[in-house]
């Protein structure tokens, strides 16, 4: 990074090169699609793609927003692909996907925000693989919960819409979005009964105090399930890491988050927002 710091040892990750993360990396580019796994550059590729999972990207790979800690490209994006949510389902079965995060970048470009091919995708990935279980994780519609309703309402599994830092970093991070408009769309989504799920980046200069207080603004809108991981800096363009974040500290995150009622807390280092997304699921089925 920038000033300096350089990576413990916590953070350094296996190299994908199974015959499964091949084989996956194939289908996805058959397929023509996205993962955030890839735009994103996750540390856990091998990890997941190795297990059989992973994060499918959707609307394209252009995002109209241009956040300071996100590696996906950031521009005007191409026209509406209809053909998407078919093959996205297609993908899912010859993976045999048991469950699926599904995300996308956030078209702000479009009049309904691309409520629309999302709700397309849920159906058809559920028409194609009726038993697999589905994680999706959308933007804010700025704040139009009407697009929020057309998701809930297609009834995916799991929605999480991710605040991804505490509220006085939120301007200096997030492209134009607003803590308190995620904080409202995450109150909608519990609030229909769905499950709602968020997640945080620590090493960003945020302070146990902030971390604390954004984890209890979750749980008092109806948050079930929290992820926390450390920021990473894609590249030199983006935002440099504050700190890094000690394994203790996630624990202890973990742990307070279970005591203000959270009923599943994924936190680590290598934490991602989909990370060991299937286990948030089974937790809530007991
Ligand atoms: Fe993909 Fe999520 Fe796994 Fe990263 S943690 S590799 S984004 S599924
Ligand atoms: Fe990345 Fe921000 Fe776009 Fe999401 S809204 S894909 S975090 S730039």
């Amino acid at each position: 990074t920038k000033k300096g710091i350089s990576k413990p040892d916590w953070l350094k990750i296996k190299l994908p090169n199974t015959n499964e993360y091949s084989w996956m990396n194939k289908t996805i580019r058959d397929h023509e699609l996205h993962t955030i796994c890839t735009s994103g550059k996750c540390p856990n590729a091998a990890e997941c793609w190795g297990a059989g999972t992973a994060t499918f990207m959707i609307l394209g790979d252009i995002c109209t927003r241009a956040c300071k800690f996100c590696n996906v490209k950031t521009g005007r994006p191409e026209a509406v692909d209809y053909k998407e949510p078919l093959r996205i389902a297609r993908s899912i079965k010859i993976m045999k996907l048991r469950h699926v995060v599904i995300t996308s970048v956030d078209r702000d470009d479009l009049p309904d925000g691309g409520a629309g091919i999302w709700v397309e995708t849920i159906k058809m990935v559920k028409k194609i693989n009726p038993e697999t279980t589905m994680e999706v994780l959308i933007g804010d519609f700025q704040g139009m919960t009407n697009l929020v309703q057309m998701v809930i309402d297609a009834q995916p599994e799991v929605i999480s819409h991710n605040v991804e830092t505490v509220r006085r970093l939120t301007p200096q991070i997030r492209s134009r979005a607003k803590y308190d408009v995620s904080l409202d769309v995450l109150k909608y989504i519990a609030d229909a009964g769905c499950i709602a799920k968020s997640g945080l980046m620590l090493g960003l200069g945020e302070t146990q105090e902030e971390v604390l207080e954004t984890m209890k603004d979750l749980r008092n809108v109806g948050v079930r399930v929290l992820t926390i991981g450390q920021y990473l800096q894609p590249s030199p363009k983006h935002l440099p890491v504050q700190e890094y974040i000690k394994p203790a500290q996630f624990r202890f995150y973990k742990e307070e988050g279970l005591k203000m009622g959270f009923k599943y807390v994924e936190s680590g280092p290598l934490v991602r927002s989909s990370y060991h997304a299937e286990r948030h699921i089974n937790a809530l089925k007991d």
